[in-house]
């Protein structure tokens, strides 16, 4: 008889707490509030790595079968219920590697908490309080991307749910799609910051100062032509033939 014997098949032994009450591990069971990605990116976290242990994106997709385009959205999903963990965002030198920090919610602990929603109500008054535009690019909902795509506007937290922000009036600000996905990205391209030094250097006097005071106020302020080009698009048709009409004169004289 060899000392092989005893080795288990996994070549991991889990704690009986790992075994959802179907007797298959959380991660497999079809126990109702196990299934889905998120639950089963947390169960299967859970219990096999360790608070500073280091997982990847591509790992929890292959172990768990979760197709490509969903995977890096369900995993920053796990942020809204607790879970903390750096990636190449905050430390670029991480590359693929995410380092768990803290863990959060799973299926074992009972059922999914709510993550916080932002009512329509809401959500109207924080674009009608910033003009209806993306506070982070100037962009209004309907204009294009470089891309040819359409601008579409969020209400996106400042200090992040998973950080204890709030879905309140002062915690969210207008973000667009692409500002909210880049603020929010996992990994991202990593340029080269002397290139973009020499992109700050080559601008005006004036305009580096206003660069600083927009990363100072995390936000791009308006200029008062902004602000008339927001008081027009949002004034209604009254207001937009009245402006117009005064424009066209002057235009003509
Ligand atoms: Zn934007």
């Amino acid at each position: 008889m060899s000392d092989f014997d005893y080795v288990p098949f996994s070549g991991i032994e889990y704690p009986k707490e790992a075994f959802a009450p179907d007797g298959v591990l959380w991660w497999e069971s079809s126990k109702r509030g196990a299934t889905g990605a998120v639950p089963r990116m947390a169960s299967w976290l859970r219990w096999n790595v360790e608070i500073g242990g280091r997982f990847t994106t591509r790992q929890l997709r292959e172990t768990l079968g979760i197709s490509n385009e969903h995977a890096q959205r369900r995993q920053r999903e796990l942020r809204d219920y607790g879970w903390e963990y750096l990636s190449s965002k905050e430390e670029p030198s991480l590359g693929e590697d995410c380092i768990l920090e803290k863990y959060g919610w799973w299926p074992g602990e009972g059922p999914r908490p709510r993550r916080q929603q932002i009512s329509s109500k809401l959500r109207r008054q924080v674009f009608e309080r910033d003009g209806g535009r993306c506070v982070l690019c100037g962009r209004a909902a309907g204009e294009k991307y470089d891309d040819g795509s359409v601008v579409t506007l969020t209400a996106g937290h400042i200090i992040a749910n998973s950080h204890g922000g709030a879905a309140s009036l002062d915690n969210l600000q207008t973000e667009c799609r692409v500002c909210n996905e880049s603020a929010r990205a996992d990994t991202g391209s990593v340029a080269d910051p002397g290139a973009v030094v020499e992109q700050v250097k080559s601008l005006k006097k004036a305009d580096r100062m206003e660069l600083l005071s927009w990363i100072r106020a995390k936000q791009r302020s308006r200029s008062p032509l902004d602000r008339a080009f927001d008081a027009y698009r949002l004034g209604g048709p009254n207001v937009q033939a009245a402006v117009l009409d005064y424009l066209e004169k002057v235009e003509s004289r």
